[in-house]
């Protein structure tokens, strides 16, 4: 009899392939792993982390709050939930088109799922769309999520295939063109739902004028322009939000990720009061959205980003970072290199390896990043990374390249 060994199974369903390392500690742009490694985060949660680990101002707001009170529903008011909106309106509000609201969620998929039902919504009571006939235009690359309604309208196999019956009305055109979006509106369409960068596709940045053309295009057609700034938004690209870049300004916005300061999950919608108004009470709602726990840290990390200092720094320590990518490309490491702000998409030249070996082999010289698709990876690094700390990772990146 022949004893086959079997490694332990693990009951963790497999819906990821995580690089093999265990955290264990972080702090700012470093975190450590179970032997004591210590490793540089490029990655920051996808965004998430964009003030570091642990920042003390989160951290502190977040000790202060679970010692107080944490979760009351929205069955009652807390103290915390009209300051939360207001001051996140006051950062925001500038940003969008027309007066702002604030709808308080928990993760980026559910503030997506909001703006879908508030514009459905919107379409039917306001814009007079007939009865279940609402269209809404999103683009090829897209990732918004991955509840059943937000991977109907996926473009990637792997997100979408097994989880049918899709739902309907949504249409896809692609993304960076003004034209196939004017041939897809018509009487039905009540929003375009865009990433004013597409993050999950390899920080893929559209041409100049498209932002503008959409914007103009939705306002022509009484359409709502939605931008999902859940990855893009929150001093990422050296701006408060994204739509800055081309001065645009959204009627609803989603934001998610860096809201929640790293610590827990908070999203919002933000956007024209006309829109949103239309959520009364009774049509939409969560459990968890705008607890206390969550508006305490969500108030500290408006706090972090109202003086601008932060998106300051991003732009200036991004073009300092871009020189180096660039030389990257140059040298021929990399087959090219998006980069805005403190963000970047690199693809790695022919024969260099997959995205997934850069990975591994940033891994061994103590730096965390992960690839997005082939041969294409992401860097986010913490908005609060020092200047030497970014030095050391994109010598260490290089040395991975060779
Ligand atoms: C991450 C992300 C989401 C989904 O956020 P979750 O918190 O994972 O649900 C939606 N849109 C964009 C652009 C994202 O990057």
């Amino acid at each position: 009899m022949t004893l086959v060994e079997v490694a332990p199974a693990s009951v963790l369903a497999p819906n990821y392939h995580p690089l093999p390392v265990t955290l264990v500690d972080g702090l700012g742009s470093w975190v450590t792993d179970d032997a004591g490694r210590h490793y540089l985060d490029l990655l920051s949660g996808y965004s998430a982390l964009n003030f570091g680990h642990r920042h003390p101002v989160l951290t502190a707001a977040a000790h202060a709050q679970i010692d107080k009170l944490t979760l009351t529903s929205r069955a009652f008011d807390h103290e915390l939930l009209e300051p939360f909106a207001a001051r996140l309106a006051a950062l925001i509000g500038p940003l969008v088109a027309g007066p702002p609201m604030v709808l308080p969620m928990n993760t980026g998929a559910e503030a997506v799922e909001t703006a879908i039902k508030a514009a459905r919504k919107w379409g039917y009571d306001v814009k007079g769309v007939p009865a279940d006939r609402a269209t809404i235009l999103v683009a090829d690359g897209n990732f918004h999520g991955r509840t059943t309604t937000i991977v109907s309208f996926s473009t990637d196999p792997d997100a979408r295939r097994g989880f049918g019956p899709y739902t309907p009305g949504f249409r896809v055109v692609p993304y960076g063109s003004v034209e196939a979006l004017r041939d897809a509106i018509d009487e039905t369409t009540v929003a375009v739902l865009l990433e004013p960068i597409q993050g999950e596709q390899g920080v893929v940045v559209p041409p100049v004028d498209y932002l503008p053309g959409v914007r103009a295009l939705c306002s022509e057609h009484d359409v709502l322009f939605i931008a999902d700034e859940i990855q893009s938004g929150l001093g990422r690209t050296g701006t408060t939000l994204a739509s800055e870049l081309w001065g645009v300004k959204p009627d609803l916005v989603t934001l998610g990720k860096a809201l929640g300061g790293g610590v827990l999950p908070v999203s919002a919608v933000v956007g024209r009061a006309d829109v949103l108004g239309v959520l009364t009470a009774g049509t939409h709602g969560s459990t968890f959205g705008g607890n206390p726990l969550a508006c305490a840290v969500g108030l500290a990390v408006v706090g972090l980003l109202e003086t601008g200092e932060l998106q300051a720094r991003a732009t200036t320590l991004g073009i300092e970072w871009g020189a180096r990518l660039d030389a990257l490309v140059d040298a021929g490491l990399l087959a090219s290199s998006r980069r805005v702000g403190l963000w970047a998409g690199l693809d790695v030249a022919e024969g260099r390896g997959t995205g997934r070996q850069l990975c591994e082999r940033l891994l061994a010289r103590g730096v965390l990043a992960k690839d997005t698709h082939g041969s294409t990876i992401r860097l986010a690094p913490p908005l609060t990374i020092s200047t030497e700390d970014l030095h050391l990772a994109t010598d260490r990146l290089t040395d991975a390249l060779r």
